[in-house]
């Protein structure tokens, strides 16, 4: 069965990056009705926060992305140390004692010499009497996995096959001096036991799943198929990565935002299917293709989502936005035919509140001087409330009729003293909410 999981490390918030490595997954395990797992990778006992392990799940709850079940690693650390015993068993870990700055020098030196910056495996030369000398003088070593040397390659789903020469990496630490386990072990574990067939993730993980591979194997796990998606970078092509900390989700949602506007963004970007806007989770699942995407760089605009969110939101019916209406002011009674008029000239829900204003205290009016008399005449001749959809029409017929003005020369001036704007709603909508209001008092 399908299996795919989510795996954030809870030290921030989620942000745009992180969503596409989510949504993939999630798209991927429901389309093939499988199970899709949320992992806390929390083996940082210091810099993981249980506010965001709350919050991660509040941005996710936000977009829909269910998951079927949470996993944490800080409660499997007795898996990964069984582990790391078999790889020790194996004769597949090593202990070194390299302090950074040792091996900064290493790396150093190696590139003055047109080498790559590859451990030197110094470690596998020292006798267990020097160990013990190592061991008294600097405290424990790390655990490095002993590669072996050859190429790793796989299909990737979308990068396609991939081959990496494992003499040219580093062998990884899996286990830090202080006892702390790495991700890179964790993950492995995870992957295997948790039964994980899809893995898809950041080409900045590539290496990372080369040496996965052969930790997979050597504890007698199945490979996953693996995916890695391209980085996200402005519209300009500019590196994202240090700005993505203020495309977080959750400052979206605080932008207006609406979910599916940033679903069915994300979802396609980077694909050779074209971003349009979806109705449901539904229809992303099932136009979902992770094959489609392509391993070139990815442009993001943030300013994509708005006219996304518009989209969506005059789609809405007033039964999905009853809070947001009420939240603007707008007295129960006239949600239905404010909405009907808001729905089409808003971006986001805040612009609701705009809107009532207008509609509650009018607006300042817009007239040009040579307009004055004729929006003089107009006023006299506006019918006696209460107003309705038919008001607009008889009212500039009969303004037509007294002025002979007639398209937008008759139009723009009435719309610019009611509204103070050139542009805007359907007049017929609108002034029917003005009315009511000036009724009201
Ligand atoms: N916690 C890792 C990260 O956030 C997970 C990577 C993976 O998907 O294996 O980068």
């Amino acid at each position: 069965m399908t299996t795919t999981r989510f795996a954030p490390s809870p030290t921030g918030y989620i942000h745009v990056g992180n969503l596409r490595t989510a949504l993939m997954n999630y798209l991927i395990a429901r389309k093939a009705g499988g199970t899709f797992i949320l992992r806390i990778d929390d083996t940082d006992p210091e810099r993981s926060k249980e506010e965001y392990v709350d919050a991660i799940k509040q941005d996710l709850e936000w977009l829909g992305l269910h998951w079927d079940r949470v996993e944490r690693q800080s409660e499997r650390l007795d898996r990964y140390a069984e582990a790391a015993d078999k790889l020790r068993e194996m004769g597949r870990f090593y202990e070194a004692f390299e302090t950074p700055t040792e091996l900064d020098l290493k790396r150093k030196k190696q590139l003055n010499m047109g080498k790559p910056p590859v451990y030197d495996r110094a470690a596998l030369k020292l006798s267990d009497a020097e160990k013990d000398a190592l061991r008294a003088e600097r405290g424990n070593g790390v655990w490095r996995f002993k590669l072996d040397h050859e190429r790793i390659e796989w299909n990737d789903g979308i990068l396609g096959d991939i081959s990496i020469d494992a003499a040219s990496v580093s062998d990884p630490v899996l286990i830090r001096g202080d006892g702390q386990v790495l991700y890179t072990i964790a993950s492995v574990v995870d992957d295997t036991e948790m039964g994980v067939t899809d893995v898809v993730r950041g080409s900045d993980h590539v290496t990372n799943t080369a040496t996965q591979i052969q930790i997979i194997e050597a504890l007698g796990g199945t490979c996953p198929r693996f995916a890695h998606h391209s980085l996200l970078t402005g519209p300009q092509g500019e590196a994202l990565s240090k700005r993505l900390g203020t495309l977080a989700l959750r400052d979206l949602r605080e932008q207006g935002v609406q979910p599916m506007a940033l679903l069915s963004l994300m979802a396609r970007l980077g694909s050779s299917d074209p971003v349009e806007l979806r109705s449901d989770m539904s229809e992303l699942i099932d136009g979902f293709d992770i094959n489609r995407f392509g391993a070139a760089p990815t442009k993001f605009d943030v300013q994509d989502l708005f006219p996304l969110t518009a989209k969506h939101l005059q789609s809405l019916p007033l039964a999905d936005v009853t809070d947001a209406v009420a939240d603007a002011g707008v007295p129960a009674e006239l949600a239905e035919p404010f909405w009907a008029m808001a729905r089409e000239n808003i971006t986001t829900l805040s612009d609701l509140k705009g809107w009532w204003d207008l509609c509650r205290e009018g607006a300042e009016p817009l007239i040009a001087d040579e307009d004055r008399e004729f929006i003089a005449e107009a006023v006299a001749l506006l019918p006696e409330g209460p107003f309705d959809a038919e008001t607009w029409g008889t009212w500039t017929k009969a303004v037509k009729e007294a002025t002979g003005r007639k398209g937008k020369g008759l139009f723009m001036p009435l719309r610019k003293a009611l509204t103070g704007m050139e542009r805007g709603p359907e007049m017929a909508t609108l002034l029917p909410l003005l009315q009511v209001i000036r009724a009201r008092g």
